[in-house]
């Protein structure tokens, strides 16, 4: 089982970090007159993990206005070392860059926390349909019921009719782990005008029974919002919330900085919260640093989108992105910091993904769409971020980024390809010509690798072969579709390989700790523009770093799940304390 991480802080613990001393003379830290400024902080006596080239491990680090001043010696940072230094003595702990979440989802993320019926870890319908009717026996009648995370892959898991019997006052929505497709009972689907003569949307499916009546089964986004919209707004205030719930349980097990790579402020979505999220991202009032790669889910919007967000031309009067355009002309710089590119999807989730051998997937884009779209952002100078999780649908890709590529050739573009879960060995000398950047999450192989029995044998989430070919690699956990946001589980996997089953998926993929450490932090970093600030602890990079109960390259690999952050800081400034 995996437990989930205490939440409160034990007093040994945090004695463990305790901070020396803030003032004058130090035992053995005499600061020796020195022309050098004085540190706001430093960490002695630890076992500093730099992930710098040559992966050196030194023992101090000495921190000035948010950036890294020295990491070396005792003798070399404490020069630093002033009257109103903060010396944190690591007593032999284990410091290391902030680790980086490639693939995140903070304001879905903080929903499914602190709101929504969280379905994941359930295995049975019933326990699933319990969970509903503890949550409608608490609501008043009338309200949106929302789950999160079913995590079988059969699409006739449930249907509208298991759903009726747990109420028919409430509208209710439950959807895939993946969140690409889910199940709506009748009252939702009637609230949601969505009847026997509703045609699919557009990229969606809507299921109908033989007798031509909806089943509830809703495949993709399109056919998802059809119910959602339905659905209440949630207040400015309480995406914030969600949004800064999920960025502190992030920051309590050592992430410093997110991308999260579907923000979806579409017209399909109705989502007007672009300007709580980019605006929280901004301010730096969030406990990590957040890049966003909004999600754009048409041809239509696409154009839209270039033409209002990358070139500033005239939008339209009621644009989903008026606030984020307004953001992007009051403050260029921090935009940048904040702006990763334009993401899109190609297939789903489960059985909904693009695989060569399967019949039921459908891609959400006809293959003209998505050349087209991936046409556009390319050729405006945009990182693509692209969930294609199939062989096929990587595929899919490559042909898109290979033609966009010769059209118009542009060193570094860095188009990442979010998931790409198991993809054809022949792919990979491709993805590595058109330079694309994996983020993947091998994480995912404990609790879901069981589920993954077709592709048992084969290079599931191949680490190995992606640095063999020299692929640059990223790692996300990718809350919510995934129950667990922990980077450790991530470290582990990459090792270990194991499902929670005990099966070893083809272990010659397995890297080293420190292969999977350089990933989620310089692998992360290199994917969203970011490896000369972050990722490493050297000179000149931010003061993002974390102090862990426990040295990942000392232990045995079973154990590197159970490390806990004792304290993370961002820019210089704590934000999580144990
Ligand atoms: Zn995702």
């Amino acid at each position: 089982m995996i437990e989930k991480p205490r939440k409160r802080i034990s007093r040994r613990d945090f004695l463990k970090v305790g901070v020396l001393t803030t003032a004058g003379v130090l035992a053995g830290f005499t600061r020796i007159e020195s022309s050098v400024p004085t540190a706001d902080t430093v960490f002695v006596n630890g076992t500093v993990i730099t992930v710098d080239r040559s992966g050196s491990i030194v023992q101090a680090v000495a921190v000035r206005n948010g950036t890294i001043v020295e990491a070396g010696t005792k003798e070399a940072v404490s020069r630093y070392i002033g009257n109103t230094t903060k010396v944190i003595d690591l007593a032999g702990r284990t410091l290391t860059p902030g680790l980086i979440d490639s693939h995140g989802h903070l304001p879905h993320f903080g929903a499914r926390e602190r709101n929504m019926v969280k379905l994941q870890g359930l295995e049975t319908k019933e326990e699933v349909l319990e969970r509903f009717s503890e949550r409608a026996r608490k609501t008043p009648p009338g309200r949106f019921i929302s789950g999160w995370g079913i995590e079988s892959n059969d699409l006739a898991f449930i249907n509208r009719r298991d759903l009726d019997r747990i109420t028919n006052e409430h509208p209710v929505l439950a959807v895939h782990t993946g969140g690409q497709w889910g199940f709506a009972n009748s009252y939702a689907l009637k609230a949601a005008g969505i009847d026997r003569s509703t045609p699919d949307p557009p990229g969606g499916r809507v299921r109908k029974a033989p007798n031509g009546e909806p089943t509830g089964l809703l495949i993709h986004y399109p056919a998802l919002y059809l119910v959602r919209r339905i659905a209440p707004p949630l207040s400015d205030e309480e995406i914030g919330k969600n949004i800064r719930h999920a960025a502190m349980l992030y920051a309590g097990d050592g992430v410093t900085t997110v991308h999260d790579n579907f923000f979806d402020m579409s017209e399909v979505s109705a989502n007007r919260h672009a300007g709580v999220y980019f605006g929280q991202a901004l301010s730096g009032s969030l406990p990590v640093r957040v890049k966003i790669w909004p999600y754009i889910p048409s041809i239509r919007e696409a154009s839209f989108a270039v033409r209002e967000l990358v070139q500033l031309q005239t939008a339209r009067p009621d644009s989903p992105f008026n606030d984020v355009i307004q953001y992007r002309k009051d403050n260029p710089e921090g935009f940048a910091r904040v702006w990763g590119g334009m993401k899109i999807a190609i297939d789903g989730g489960g059985p909904t993904s693009l695989w060569y051998r399967g019949e039921r997937s459908v891609t959400l884009h006809s293959t003209e769409d998505l050349h087209s779209m991936v046409k556009l952002f390319h050729q405006a100078g945009q990182q693509v971020s692209v969930h294609a999780v199939g062989d096929k649908a990587v595929d899919v890709m490559l042909d898109a980024f290979e033609e966009a590529l010769k059209t118009q050739p542009r060193a570094d573009c860095r188009h990442r390809i979010e998931h790409a879960l198991c993809p054809q060995t022949t792919s990979l000398e491709r993805i590595r010509r058109l330079g694309i950047v994996i983020s993947t999450h091998p994480q995912w192989l404990y609790p879901w690798g069981e589920k993954m029995a077709g592709l048992k044998g084969q290079r599931v989430i191949p680490l190995r072969s992606y640095m063999g070919q020299g692929i640059p690699v990223a790692i996300g956990a990718d809350p919510p579709a995934f129950s667990l946001w922990q980077p450790q589980y991530a470290l582990w996997e990459a090792v270990a390989r194991t499902t929670k089953g005990g099966y070893h998926f083809t272990p010659e993929e397995s890297i080293s700790i420190k292969d999977a450490l350089r990933m989620q932090t310089m692998g992360s970093a290199y994917a969203g523009f970011q490896e000369k600030e972050a990722g490493s602890i050297e000179k000149g990079k931010k003061a993002d770093l974390v102090v862990w109960d426990r040295n990942f390259y000392a232990i045995p690999a079973n154990e590197i799940k159970d490390a806990k952050a004792l304290l993370t800081m961002v820019g210089g400034k704590v934000v999580y304390e144990r």
